[in-house]
């Protein structure tokens, strides 16, 4: 095999995809894993680009910018959630891409990656004018999904009603297809369990973690950044563990009570007002002294690059558990291991939205629901699963869990790609061979 190390740290303006690839590289490299292989396991498969013209509800026409990258499909179709934000760019959402194919091999599921998002500020949109915009983005892009060619599910800023539409958009140029996008609402074909899945997933590898750091989980406590379908849900099953929630946020600020927060009434009361803040049994509290609070565990649940060089020698947490996508830069990632910080990541501890994805498409392949109580204990196994095999590599090749998942991750994408036939050497061929045939 070929002898690779082409690792050189992102800096500048950090590229989330050459971030993502940084860590790729460092698993490559400690698998000695072949330069064609690598390539082709970091290339993504298809980059789409669309225009999105959406008329506005005063008349305007506005024109955003829509992507979907189809990152890898060796393992099977390709599966990742669209994202409106408006810092969504191509480069993120190839990085996302890349984070969905590590995600699924991980937890061995049948699935690739992929991701999508449209460069938009949603919450400066009517309910209409983003339904106009979601129908007219699947509908410039439904000829590259399909329920066995690729399936989007919910991410930041979109929830069950956006993959209602998904669903309702794509019927309507392919005929009926729950299969086709997951995260749908109950009605429509969508899974028990799959709303909370993701802050399940969470707590779930939290619980295995903390166990194994010798900290329990009942009376730990616990700082969450974002308190959207993630964090909020993350928020709720860990109070009902029995940990100890200090601080909530959301993109307007945080609160923070040192007694404890009830979980609960501020989702109610995040409900009714919009934001958790206002919360009256509580004291406000910013997002970056959220990060730095002093707390057993912290759970970034918002945007990606929160934790970075600047702030992570503050970071007084034992356990960071990543619930968002790639809320830690890569040299921040590099300080929190130094200062022995135990860094869960984020393609084994939110994997388990993408888990229960697979499980709804598997129930409308099946025109069959499954109850709740077995969606949670089948996700539960594939969780702990997940955790205990990253554990074991980690502790075998003596490596952070970050880089011990993206080595089980990668092992699991390369055989499959090998066994499709991209074999970086053809076994038929001997090097000498190889040598002699002149260059065309
Ligand atoms: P969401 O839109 O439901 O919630 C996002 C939350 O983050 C909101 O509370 C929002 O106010 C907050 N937020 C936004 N900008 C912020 C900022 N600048 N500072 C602090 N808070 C901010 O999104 P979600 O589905 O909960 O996703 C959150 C993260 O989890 C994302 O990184 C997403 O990629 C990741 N994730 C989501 C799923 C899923 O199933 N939804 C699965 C895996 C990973």
């Amino acid at each position: 095999m070929v002898k690779v190390s082409n690792r050189q740290k992102p800096h500048g303006k950090v590229s989330s995809f050459k971030n993502t690839n940084y860590q790729f590289d460092i698993a490559a490299d400690k698998m000695n894993l072949d330069e064609s292989m690598r390539v082709l396991l970091k290339t993504p498969f298809r980059e789409v680009t669309v225009q999105i013209p959406v008329r506005l509800d005063d008349g305007r026409l506005v024109v955003f910018l829509g992507y979907r990258v189809q990152h890898n499909g060796a393992r099977g179709p390709q599966k990742g959630g669209i994202r409106y934000h408006p810092d969504v760019d191509l480069d993120e959402v190839k990085a996302l891409a890349s984070l969905m194919t590590w995600k699924t091999a991980l937890v061995d599921i049948p699935f690739g990656g992929a991701k999508g998002g449209v460069t938009c500020d949603p919450t400066q949109m009517s309910s209409l004018e983003l339904e106009r915009l979601t129908r007219k983005f699947i509908s410039r892009i439904s000829i590259v999904l399909g329920p066995y060619r690729d399936i989007p599910a919910p991410d930041l800023n979109t929830n069950a009603q956006v993959m209602a539409w998904i669903m309702d958009e794509y019927g309507a140029h392919y005929g009926h297809t729950p299969s086709i996008v997951t995260g749908k609402p109950l009605h429509l074909g969508g899974s028990k369990g799959r709303e909370q899945a993701t802050g399940r997933g969470v707590v779930f590898v939290i619980r295995e973690a903390a166990r194994d750091f010798k900290l329990d989980l009942k009376g730990a406590t616990m700082a969450i950044q974002g308190f959207g379908n993630v964090g909020s849900n993350t928020a709720l099953l860990a109070a009902e563990a029995g940990s100890k929630v200090l601080a909530i946020s959301d993109v307007q600020g945080g609160i923070y009570s040192a007694k404890g927060l009830n979980v609960s009434k501020v989702l109610e009361h995040a409900k009714r007002q919009g934001s958790v803040g206002g919360y009256r049994e509580a004291d406000a509290i910013s997002n970056e002294d959220l990060l730095e609070l002093k707390c057993d565990i912290l759970v970034p649940a918002a945007l990606g690059g929160v934790i970075t060089k600047l702030n992570a020698d503050r970071i007084k947490a034992r356990i960071v558990a990543e619930a968002a996508n790639s809320p830690t830069t890569t040299s921040a990632d590099e300080i929190l291991n130094d200062r022995g910080i135990h860094v869960l990541p984020d393609i084994l501890t939110n994997a388990g939205g993408v888990t229960v994805s697979y499980f709804e498409w598997v129930q409308n392949l099946q025109q069959f629901q499954w109850e709740e109580n077995q969606v949670n204990s089948e996700l539960e196994k594939i969780m702990v699963r997940a955790y205990v095999q990253v554990r074991e590599v980690a502790r075998k090749e003596r490596v952070p869990l970050r880089t011990a998942a993206y080595m089980l991750a990668i092992r699991k994408v390369a055989e499959a790609e090998k066994l499709r036939g991209n074999e970086p050497l053809d076994p038929r061929i001997s090097s000498t061979i190889l040598q002699k045939r002149p260059i065309r």
